[in-house]
């Protein structure tokens, strides 16, 4: 049986965007560092290459370090 036609169970979407898990499998973690999404999950295969985000986290990371450095300079 392959990843594509085994049936996994419904996963929190909270549980796993919080916990960075495979929205599909909710084991495998999505990314590789602090802002690398792997090509596949470990767990189940599902392939996670379409879902590039770009700059995204870099952007927000920069926004985060950003307000806190502001807030912090007043
Ligand atoms: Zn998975």
């Amino acid at each position: 049986m392959t990843s594509e036609t085994r049936h996994f169970a419904p996963v929190s979407l909270a549980h796993a965007a919080f916990a960075c898990r495979c929205p599909r499998c909710g084991e495998g973690r999505l990314f590789t560092g602090l802002l690398n999404v792997r090509p596949t999950c470990p767990a189940c295969g599902l392939d996670l290459s379409a879902q590039d985000a770009g700059d995204g986290p870099a952007v927000f990371v920069i926004l985060f370090l950003g307000l806190i450095v502001v807030g912090l300079g007043r």
